[in-house]
């Protein structure tokens, strides 16, 4: 309790999955959250979890593939919060898994667009508040397809290697400006996105644990809540020389 106590903290697709979990870790770990996504209903669901549990939230509706809905997301926490101190770009889409030959411009432009564009935009603009705010801390969501390939999900893996570029870059550019970023690279998460990804790649013949789990070298899957335990401790000040890395979070599966 209290990694990050005092600290206001934003995160992106906060409305499910990994970016719930981890609005909800920053409340439960003393933070103010900017709870955004491009569901209002989902990310408004998000808020009243966190303050059910006593934290504090507000939701804003940001589509982070737009640069307009991006300005408006960070100058609204800006102006609700006073300022941001974390930063987790965590929303992404998985789009669809087809060979190689066989992808389509509009799956590739549609990946490319959310979780490129999308990680470009809010770290440009998040960037640019915590130059004038005395610092800040951010995480990328990349993934192990940021580090490796896998057949079936090129235009995903080479969103999710451009993270790991875009992550190194502005690390390097603002280190001396007490700016942090960082990636992190989970494996397969219990989420809807791995859901549609098991679905896909299984033509719907096997559940998500049935064809995921085995190969993980722990045996399973992790859970959203495993990957936000090192989100908030990478915004936190407990990670204060930690910048530029990709981490992974993946029970194994790189090390094999
Ligand atoms: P998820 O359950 O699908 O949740 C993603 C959230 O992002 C949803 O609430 C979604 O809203 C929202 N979103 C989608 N497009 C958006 C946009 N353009 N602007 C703002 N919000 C948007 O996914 P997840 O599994 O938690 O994944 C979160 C991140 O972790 C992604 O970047 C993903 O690539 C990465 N990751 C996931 C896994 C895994 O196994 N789950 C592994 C490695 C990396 P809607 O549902 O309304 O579209």
């Amino acid at each position: 309790m209290g990694l990050v106590k005092g600290k206001i903290a934003l995160v992106t697709g906060a409305g499910a999955g990994i970016g719930r979990a981890t609005a909800m870790l920053f409340a439960t770990e003393g933070a103010k959250v900017v709870v955004s996504d491009i569901d209002p209903a989902s990310g408004n669901e998000t808020v009243a979890l966190i303050e059910k549990n006593g934290g504090e939230a507000k939701f804003i509706k940001a589509d982070v593939s737009k640069s307009k809905d991006v300005t408006a997301l960070i100058k609204s926490a800006v102006d609700h919060y006073g300022r941001i101190d974390c930063a987790c770009n965590n929303a992404g889409i998985e789009g669809k898994v087809v060979p190689f030959h066989a992808q389509s411009e509009g799956n590739f432009d549609a990946i490319i667009s959310v979780n490129v564009k999308g990680v470009f935009l809010c770290l440009k603009q998040e960037i640019e508040h915590m130059r004038n705010n005395g610092g800040g801390t951010i995480v990328n969501l990349s993934s192990v397809a940021g580090l490796i390939g896998f057949p079936g999900l090129s235009p995903y893996v080479a969103s999710k290697h451009a993270v790991i570029g875009m992550t190194k870059n502005a690390a390097l550019e603002y280190a001396k400006e007490g700016i942090r970023v960082n990636a992190i690279c989970p494996g397969g998460i219990d989420t809807r996105m791995l859901d549609s990804l098991a679905e896909q790649a299984s033509g719907g013949g096997m559940s998500t644990d049935e064809m995921m789990d085995p190969l993980h070298p722990m045996g399973r899957i992790g859970t959203p809540q495993e990957v936000a335990e090192l989100i908030v401790w990478l915004c936190s000040d407990r990670s204060s020389f930690i910048t530029g890395t990709a981490v992974p979070v993946d029970g194994g599966y790189t090390s094999q």
